[in-house]
């Protein structure tokens, strides 16, 4: 009986061990103090010097904040803030969605980027300028698909021309590096818009039909980022986006039995990352 119940505790310790061996990133609750500084890329990164966005500014305000998600590179935080008081010059406040941890990394659930202060969920509902949602309220309203995935089109009941706004706004900022939307929701903008240079840093993907994900470049102060590769020329509104919608309403038609994604491996992380995670002193002797 005892040999049994410690191999039943050696199982689950170490059954603990490895499905918490990438979220110290996510318990660690607060940045590493110090010169803003992006390491590695998107999916296999961290950040130090990271700065929380205020969970309410004007024209804007941070869903889901019980998930310490809203930290990110001083750009970053400046973007949304410049975006949020756009949308109040309309009369709008946006939803912001997930940035990043405290210090980056890799989340147990939900992205498998967001890993270096540079991305940022913004939702496609907004709320009227002046309506500050409760505590309760962020935790609690769900994000609506814009879509009709197995039509193939948008869906215009819920749709609104500011949607439209945010994103084509987001798109001309020249710190963005792409943006990602449901394929469907590009394919409605390329045949409604008569200026369709914009379109090009607006990337078709999975998901992303209730908000779209803006990513910015590498940021001048970062020597260690890693950019991606840069987006071909022109729109993008070519048989490539066709396929995918095609996809989508095919999968949407015909839905496979949905299986968990297992969390990004903390283990691509460049090393430079662990000396962010555990020893600021290492860091701090790291820099140039
Ligand atoms: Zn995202």
């Amino acid at each position: 009986m005892v040999i049994q119940f410690i191999a039943l505790l050696f199982l689950f310790s170490s059954s603990m061990t490895s499905a918490y061996a990438g979220n110290a990133w996510s318990k660690i609750g607060y940045p590493l103090a110090g010169r803003p500084q992006v390491i590695g890329s998107y999916a296999a990164g961290c950040i130090a010097g990271a700065v929380a966005l205020p969970l309410v500014g004007d024209g804007y305000q941070v869903m889901r904040a019980s998930r310490n998600r809203y930290y990110g590179h001083p750009l970053l935080i400046r973007f949304i803030e410049e975006q949020g008081r756009q949308a109040a010059g309309h009369g709008n406040r946006l939803l912001i969605g997930d940035l990043g941890q405290p210090r980056g990394g890799p989340m147990p659930n939900g992205h498998r980027s967001h890993q270096s202060g540079l991305d940022v969920d913004v939702w496609f509902l907004q709320q009227p300028r002046d309506r500050v949602l409760s505590r309760t309220d962020i935790e609690r309203i769900d994000m609506l698909p814009m879509v009709r995935a197995t039509e193939g089109r948008l869906n215009h009941a819920r749709w609104s021309p500011y949607y439209r706004d945010a994103l084509k706004l987001a798109a001309q900022s020249p710190r963005v590096e792409r943006i990602f939307v449901n394929a469907i929701i590009k394919q409605a903008l390329c045949d409604s818009e008569t200026d369709r240079a914009w379109l090009n840093k607006v990337r078709p993907w999975w998901g992303h039909d209730a908000h779209f994900h803006v990513r910015l470049a590498c940021p001048p102060d970062s020597g260690q980022c890693k950019p991606q590769q840069p987006i071909p020329p022109g729109d993008g509104c070519d048989a490539d986006l066709a396929n995918w919608v095609r996809d989508i309403v095919q999968a949407a038609r015909s839905p496979k039995p949905y299986r968990k994604p297992s969390p990004p491996s903390a283990d691509r992380l460049p090393a430079i990352c662990n000396a962010v995670l555990n020893n600021p002193t290492a860091w701090d002797m790291q820099r140039p």
